[in-house]
């Protein structure tokens, strides 16, 4: 579904359109924000150099540093009157950062959300139940207006709370919910301990992000709560969710919503563009945003960008391959890029495992060593209880003549597709931690 004729437009007005918010996006912070200026003369540019978007590759990055280094208001383009609400990122990967937003950037953002509502399939019809936590983080209120801009009505349950989720679930009929997968997987589990059967629930479905997520975890998701799951991306630098989100028609990329951003691929070591196809880090310039613009903001998102190609739902915006992982989540073992979300790939194909798992690394004899740790499902623990559960705590990692078969057999996958030996513990299921908002999957011992 389309949410405004604009998602429908062609390449070369596009382009145009591109172009010219990108020159008045780079007057802007010449003009106002002294970090950009100090950076544009550093390189000796002009905001009249931008003359076509291939100019764009000759501007400076953004990092997050330059952010912390602007704390908290400095790199606003606006002064504070015209500023209506500040968040900030959730601070996974160290102190937070600042986000203003005027009026206008806030009916910005409602209606990028309520395209990534529409992509899903959703329309004024439908009821929103929001899991996505309300604050600082830009989740919460990011969907909220989003969901109300697409005319749907909205629950606003934010996390936690899973009992309650359940039952309104069940009690208010919620046709969409928009969580984080590891929250979607959660309330599953609580459901149907409580005896909830999600089939007959009105939810048809889930539109999940904030956290990278595998194909496998998509098809567990869909499976246990039949559904369909859809992925949608944003950071909360760039504006939050709504960068880009999947369209239900093909389920397959997230098409960017390009009228708002600029995105590009760069080699994260040379900083040099690539081409459609090629992996790299996400690089993205804001084109509408007025209170606090960035240019060329380096993500640390790895992903692949295609090319324009008519999709099935209409758009022709480029779509963006799931995110597997920031590089700064990347794993270095024994020399090994691994991402935790190939890992997750290989152990939810698997039935007797549930989606629940965490990747312990530590350092032994200087060697790191990853250990994968994950739950067994419900059902395969049912077919064990006879044999282990009396003499076996639940806190210990299951250890049985058929489980040890099927813990060589995951390490195996693991060796063979990523190239890493591992170690791997099973769990009896609700063992390990649960995640109201971003999940915890890596615990780096080396740290502690
Ligand atoms: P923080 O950087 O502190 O986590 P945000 O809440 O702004 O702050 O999170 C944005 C980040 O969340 C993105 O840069 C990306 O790493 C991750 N993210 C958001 N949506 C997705 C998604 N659909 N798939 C994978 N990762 C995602
Ligand atoms: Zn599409």
């Amino acid at each position: 579904m389309i949410f405004d004729e604009n998602e429908l437009i062609g390449e070369s007005d596009l382009k145009k359109i591109q172009l010219e918010r990108l020159q008045s996006t780079v007057e802007r912070v010449y003009e106002n924000v002294s970090f950009y200026k100090k950076a544009f003369d550093k390189l000796g540019i002009k905001p009249k150099d931008i003359k076509s978007l291939e100019d764009l590759k000759n501007l400076p990055f953004t990092v997050k540093q330059d952010l912390r280094d602007n704390y908290p208001y400095k790199m606003f383009t606006v002064p504070m009157e015209q500023i209506v609400r500040i968040h900030a990122s959730s601070g996974t990967t160290g102190s937070p950062t600042v986000c203003g937003y005027t009026r206008n950037d806030i009916k910005t953002w409602a209606k990028l959300m309520a395209r990534v509502f529409a992509s899903a399939g959703l329309n004024s019809n439908d009821i929103i139940q929001n899991a996505y936590g309300y604050g600082l983080f830009t989740g919460g209120l990011g969907a909220h207006y989003g969901a109300e801009e697409l005319g749907a009505a909205v629950i606003p349950i934010s996390g936690g709370n899973t009992k309650k989720q359940v039952q309104l679930l069940a009690d208010f009929g919620a046709t969409c919910l928009t969580c984080t997968p590891s929250f979607a997987l959660y309330l599953y589990d609580v459901g149907s301990e409580l005896g909830v059967d999600f089939e007959k629930l009105p939810l048809k479905v889930a539109a999940l992000g904030a956290e990278p997520w595998s194909e496998g975890m998509r098809k567990e998701i869909e499976k246990k709560l039949h559904i369909d799951a859809l992925n949608l991306y944003g950071l909360s630098e760039i504006i939050g969710p709504g960068v880009a989100s999947e369209c239900i028609e093909e389920k397959n990329g997230m098409h960017i919503y390009e009228d708002n951003f600029l995105c590009e691929i760069i080699n994260p070591e040379t900083g040099e563009q690539l081409p459609y196809g090629f992996k790299g880090e996400l690089v993205i310039t804001t084109l509408t945003k007025e209170a606090f613009p960035l240019i060329r903001y380096r993500t640390h998102d790895i992903t692949t960008l295609y090319p324009r190609i008519k999709c099935s739902c209409g758009r022709s915006f480029s779509k963006m391959e799931s995110i597997m992982g920031r590089s700064d989540d990347m794993l270095i073992i024994r020399g090994v890029n691994v991402f935790p979300g190939q890992i997750e790939d290989i152990i939810t194909k698997y039935n007797f495992l549930s989606g629940h798992y965490q990747l312990i690394i530590n350092r032994e004899r200087n060697l790191d060593t990853l250990t994968v740790e994950v739950e067994i499902s419900d059902d395969f623990a049912k077919s064990l209880s006879s044999i282990i559960i009396p003499t076996h705590p639940n806190s210990a990692s299951l250890s049985h003549k058929k489980v040890d078969s099927l813990k060589n057999k995951i390490k195996k996958d693991i060796k063979d597709l990523i190239g890493v030996t591992t170690d791997v513990k099973l769990y009896m299921p609700k063992i390990l931690p649960r995640f109201e908002g971003k999940a915890k999957r890596v615990v780096d011992k080396r740290l502690i």
